[in-house]
């Protein structure tokens, strides 16, 4: 027989656990899960709040004696990202999630399974029921919405964060203690066009597919191939020897995901077009093999179709040499941790609109001078040419936090107690919901930690086993230690 989720030790947090994967709770869809979180509390005459954006708040009063401890944050986002298999019937909004041991590892038939992040809400769960937990004055946040548009972790009161240190139990590696992690911008560039009528011109699809991809922050040192910027590369080694205008121009998906497919749309003269073909092929296969360890399933096609209006000789070159003076990939390494990336940008996506050509990038810095300098630098491009404007958004600053005082320290002797390796502190090079609490609460310590999650936000998402049992003893020593 299966063996039951709830019965996988330490029970405390399984058994919480699995009661959690009966309440759907996608993104924007958490009023159920929090009316089950409101209600835990209320069941143990705890002073529980939901506050105007969603957010569970449950204060729990120190055990006796421990009153003048340092008061603890423990903060979990009740989200998940629904993504399932095409071939699986799954209702996020009613469906409970079917989890399984495999291995080593939790997973779930055929969707994701929602430890990112209700393993962590599982855990606080489990540290509050604890009867035999001594610890000081504690709160627990439960946030909405950490996977889409961060609302909860925006949208919490001060008052609510008040206390001396907050551990996040959102991160997803076992052994890491992350006290920073990387603010970022949404830059957009408008590259105005003018379209015009061209004669004699056979039109030409070139598509460059299957690029290995990845997040834009946590994937952005791997080496990967940005497709766009291959496709432009390709485009300036052809414009040596052909004229060509561009009809369209589309690459990427999101801006936080390095491109793993881009395609233009081409009017070529006709009597150049299989010469045009031939050493777009050959410059592809040179550009490409750069990256030949890396992008083994990149492909190229080539097809004609259908002549129509584009962009003039002069705009479709301008546009190339933007695409290719625009920065992406990695720009420095962190002093703290040199295996960390401190500064990256992803030049994210191309699309074509009536008028203009939309390109997105995403900076990310683990410094706010960091960001200021790449941003710096794609202003620079822009103004290199007079029809394209900029527009920057949503301005995510950036968290550090000390890297020694009595919360890491508790922390490092309660794994020595337990038989653990200590934890490496470090550095994330994307977003986590603790830059915002910092930003709100600028004198709070905080810091992340988490069970190894691998493949989250797909099918295939799964958490260690073991490491979810290291945290939640990690963090109980702590509590009881502070
Ligand atoms: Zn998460």
């Amino acid at each position: 027989m299966e063996e039951n989720i709830a019965s996988i030790k330490p029970q405390q947090v399984w058994s919480h656990f699995s009661k959690l994967l009966q309440i759907p709770h996608p993104s924007g869809h958490e009023e159920q899960i929090a009316q089950y979180l409101y209600d835990f509390a209320q069941k143990r005459n705890l002073d529980a709040t939901i506050d105007e954006a969603g957010n569970v708040i449950i204060h729990v009063n120190a055990t006796l004696g421990r009153e003048h401890s340092p008061k603890v944050i423990l903060q979990s986002h009740m989200d998940m990202v629904p993504v399932k298999n095409d071939d699986v019937l799954h209702d996020f909004l009613k469906d409970p999630i079917d989890a399984y041991i495999d291995g080593e590892f939790v997973k779930a038939r055929g969707t994701t399974l929602g430890a990112d992040d209700c393993i962590g809400v599982a855990t606080i769960l489990a540290l509050i029921d604890d009867k035999d937990l001594e610890h000081g004055p504690l709160t627990a946040i439960f946030t909405v919405e950490e996977e889409t548009t961060m609302k909860g972790a925006f949208g919490l009161k001060k008052e609510y964060l008040e206390g001396d240190y907050l551990i996040n139990l959102d991160s997803e590696e076992n052994g890491l203690l992350y006290i920073g992690c990387a603010g970022s911008c949404d830059v957009k560039l408008n590259f105005k066009f003018d379209k015009v009528k061209v004669e004699n011109c056979q039109g030409l699809s070139i598509s460059l597919n299957k690029f290995e991809g990845g997040h834009s922050g946590a994937d952005i040192n791997l080496g990967h191939a940005n497709a766009i910027g291959v496709l432009a590369l390709i485009l300036e080694d052809l414009s040596s020897d052909f004229d060509f205008f561009i009809q369209n121009f589309e690459g990427g998906i999101v801006r936080n995901a390095i491109p793993s497919k881009a395609q233009v749309i081409l009017n070529v003269p006709s009597d150049k077009a299989l010469a045009f073909k031939e050493a777009a092929n050959n410059a592809y296969k040179r550009i490409i093999s750069t990256y030949e360890r890396k992008e083994t399933h990149a492909a190229i096609k080539i097809s004609e179709c259908e002549v129509s209006e584009s962009l003039c000789y002069a705009q479709s070159l301008d546009l190339i040499n933007l695409l290719l003076s625009l920065p992406h990939g990695v720009v420095r390494m962190s002093d703290i941790d040199t295996s960390i990336v401190e500064t990256s940008v992803n030049l994210g996506t191309v699309k074509t609109l009536d008028e203009d050509i939309e390109i997105c990038l995403m900076p990310r810095s683990l410094k706010e001078t960091g960001l200021d300098e790449i941003i710096t630098k794609i202003e620079a491009c822009a103004q290199l040419l007079d029809n394209v404007d900029i527009e920057l958004e949503n301005r995510h600053a950036c968290w550090l936090s000390q890297d020694k005082n009595s919360l890491i320290d508790s922390m490092q002797s309660s794994c020595a107690q337990l038989g653990l390796k200590p934890l490496k502190v470090t550095l994330m090079h994307a977003g986590l919901e603790t830059a915002s609490f910092a930003k709100t609460a600028p004198k709070l310590q905080l810091v992340s930690l988490g069970a190894t999650i691998l493949n989250p936000h797909s099918p295939k998402e799964r958490v260690h086993i073991a490491g979810v049992g290291d945290v939640y003893e990690i963090v109980r020593h702590t509590l009881a230690q502070l």
